[in-house]
C-alpha cells in the first residue's frame, strides 16, 4: 500500500439539467486526515463525493488526489473505497465473498484474497462472521461488512455516503465511534458524508459546511461551534435560539444587551441573533421571561423561557436549578459575540 493520500476539490462545478448541484466546491483534505462533509438534504454532498469517486463527471474546476489530476482516471483506477447509506452486499455471497469481491476483481490469488478479507473483518469486529449471508445480519453488521469490504484492496482514500443513517440510535453511535477508531488506525484519508450536525462533530478532525452546493465553512468541530462564519453554520451546527435583535456598525443590540456580531460584516438593520442554550445563564438580572417548561436530562436541564417581547428560547443549565412553568426568570447571555441573520420581514411590514 502506499501512504494515505490528499484529496483536492477545486472550484468543482457539476450541472443536473435545470440545476447546479455544485457551484465551486473548494475543500482540501490532508493525508491521513477525517473530514466530515455536512449540510442539509439535496445540497450536494452526494454529488461531491462521488465526483471524487469517479462516478459523476464534472463540468468545471479539478479534483486531485495525492496531487495528480484524475479527471481522465476511472473509477476503478482511483484507488478509493466506498461505503453507501443503502445496505449493498451481494445477497447471494457470503460475508467472506463479499469482502473479497474486489481482490477477485483485481485478479488476487486464493490464499491471499482468503487471509485479507479475513483479516480485513477482523478489523471491523466480525471475524466470526465470514460464512453467513446478508440476510442473517443486522444492519449494523451489514454496514461493518460493506466497510470491510471497502478496505479490503487498501485504498487511499475511504468515501462514506451517509453510512450510518439506516441504522436505529444506539448502533449508529456505537459504529460510529468504530469507524473512527479503524480510521485512526489504518491513518486513510477519509470523507464522510452526513446531514447529522452531531454525528460529524463526533468523529471528524475537521467539518466542511455545505450549503446549495457550496462549502459555507470548514473548521475543526471547536472552531465551527464556538467562531461560525455565517448564520448558517451558527444555525446548522447546534442548537441555537433566535433572539429579535438589530445590528448597527457590527454591534448586535437587544434590549440593554450589545454584544460583537460573529462572522462576515452584514447590513444594519433589524436582525435574529443566534445564541446558544448553553450561552444563556438563569439569574438576578438581564432578559425578563417566564418559564414555559423545564425538562430533565440527566447530566443537564433544558428550561423554554417566553422572553417579555414573546420569543421563545431554549436554556440549557445545571440540574441544580430546578424552575417550574409560570416562574418569572432573567435571563443573561454569557456568549462574547453572536452570530446573526436578516430578520424575517414581518406580514405586517409587508401589507
Ligand atoms: P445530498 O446528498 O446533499 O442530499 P445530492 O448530491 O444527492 O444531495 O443532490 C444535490 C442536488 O442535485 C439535489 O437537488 C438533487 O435533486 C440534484 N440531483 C442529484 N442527482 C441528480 C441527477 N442524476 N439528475 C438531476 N438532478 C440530480
Ligand atoms: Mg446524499
Amino acid at each position: 500500500m502506499t501512504g494515505p493520500a490528499s484529496v483536492e476539490l477545486a472550484s468543482v462545478v457539476k450541472e443536473y439539467p435545470g440545476h447546479r448541484a455544485l457551484d465551486g466546491v473548494d475543500l482540501r483534505i490532508e493525508p491521513g486526515e477525517f473530514v466530515a462533509l455536512l449540510g442539509p438534504s439535496g445540497c450536494g454532498k452526494t454529488t461531491a463525493l462521488r465526483t471524487i469517486a469517479g462516478l459523476e463527471s464534472i463540468d468545471g474546476g479539478g479534483i486531485r488526489i495525492d496531487g495528480e489530476d484524475v479527471a481522465a482516471k476511472p473509477t476503478n483506477k482511483r484507488d478509493i473505497g466506498m461505503v453507501f447509506q443503502s445496505y449493498s452486499l451481494f445477497p447471494h455471497l457470503t460475508v467472506a465473498q463479499n469482502v473479497e469481491f474486489g481482490l477477485r476483481m483485481r485478479r488476487v490469488a486464493g490464499p491471499e484474497r482468503t487471509a485479507r478479507a479475513t483479516e480485513a473483518l477482523e478489523l471491523v469486529g466480525l471475524g466470526a462472521f465470514g460464512g453467513r449471508y446478508a440476510h442473517q445480519l443486522s444492519g449494523g453488521q451489514q454496514q461493518r461488512v460493506a466497510l470491510a469490504r471497502a478496505l479490503v484492496t487498501r485504498p487511499r482514500v475511504l468515501l462514506l455516503d451517509e453510512p450510518l443513517s439506516a441504522l436505529d440510535a444506539k448502533v449508529r453511535t456505537s459504529l460510529r465511534d468504530e469507524i473512527r477508531r479503524i480510521q485512526t488506525e489504518l491513518g486513510i484519508t477519509t470523507l464522510f458524508v452526513t446531514h447529522d450536525q452531531e454525528e460529524a462533530l463526533a468523529v471528524a478532525d475537521r467539518v466542511a459546511v455545505m450549503r446549495q452546493g457550496r462549502i459555507e465553512q470548514i473548521g475543526t468541530p471547536e472552531q465551527l461551534y464556538r467562531t461560525p462564519a455565517t448564520a448558517f453554520v451558527a444555525d446548522f451546527v447546534g442548537l441555537s435560539n433566535r433572539l429579535p435583535a438589530h445590528l448597527t456598525d457590527g454591534v448586535v443590540a437587544f434590549q440593554d444587551v450589545r454584544l460583537p456580531l460573529l462572522g462576515d460584516p452584514q447590513p444594519d438593520g433589524p436582525v435574529e441573533a443566534l445564541v446558544r442554550p448553553e450561552d444563556l445563564v438563569l439569574g438576578e438580572e438581564g432578559l425578563r421571561g417566564t418559564v414555559i417548561a423545564s425538562s430533565f436530562l440527566g447530566s443537564v436541564r433544558r428550561t423554554q423561557v417566553r422572553l417579555d417581547d414573546g420569543a421563545v428560547v431554549s436554556v440549557q443549565h445545571d440540574v441544580e436549578q430546578a424552575p417550574a412553568a409560570g416562574d418569572e426568570v432573567r435571563l443573561r447571555i454569557r456568549a462574547t459575540a453572536v452570530s446573526a441573520s436578516a430578520a424575517a420581514v414581518s406580514a405586517s411590514a409587508v401589507a
